[in-house]
């Protein structure tokens, strides 16, 4: 089973729109990619219309129109999301589809795989990554983004430890280390959206 599939047989996740929750939004990284799947096509299977950007507060803490920086970003998460899976690691792409198939119920996209390096410090300039290297370069790290039930991006950090809870059984029966950004103690706090293969 593709994870899409496991995206779409989703159901309800609690919507919590809290306007203002700038923080865990700038961890949120994402990465541009052409869709290899028509994006209306995915975007109506998952039930997704309008701005998948709606729940994201205007602001940032600093004032910028950060819907706007999403847009730039990523214009398309829902239909970018296969031929992202397709461009990370063959291992981290495993546990991101196994994580989605064992658990219907989690619906997410990915936000962010691999990077090129002119992104990358794109998303350093913006403050959004701390570095301008990292593992997003060589597709060993990806960014994964709840949505909500109208498909929309929705932050909500319970849904975020649903998906790491997730993607931690899922590498492990795989057997395979992953670390993830909700332990980074320097990084905002924390990076809930972040997932890295561990070094060996
Ligand atoms: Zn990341």
């Amino acid at each position: 089973m593709g994870a899409l599939e496991g995206i779409v047989r989703g159901v309800s996740m609690l919507a919590l729109v809290k306007a203002g929750r700038a923080a865990p939004l700038a961890a949120a990284l994402c990465l541009m990619l052409p869709a290899a799947v028509p994006a209306e096509t995915q975007k109506a299977a998952l039930g997704g219309s309008g701005d998948v950007y709606a729940n994201i507060p205007e602001r940032d803490e600093f004032g910028r129109d950060q819907r706007a920086m999403f847009r730039t970003w990523n214009p398309d998460p829902l239909g970018t999301h296969e031929a992202n899976l397709r461009a990370l690691n063959p291992w981290l792409a495993r546990i991101v589809r196994k994580a989605a198939a064992d658990n219907p119920d989690l619906r997410f996209v990915i936000g962010s795989g691999r990077r090129s390096s002119l992104l990358q410090q794109k998303a350093y300039r913006w403050g959004w990554s701390k570095t301008p290297y990292g593992a997003h370069l060589s597709g060993d790290a990806v960014d994964l983004w709840p949505l909500d039930g109208q498909g929309r991006i929705l932050f909500d950090p319970a849904a975020q430890n649903r998906i790491a809870a997730a993607m931690r059984r899922a590498a492990g029966e795989l057997g395979v280390a992953l670390v993830w950004g909700g332990h980074f103690q320097s990084f905002k706090g924390r990076d809930r959206s972040h997932f890295e293969l561990a070094d060996e």
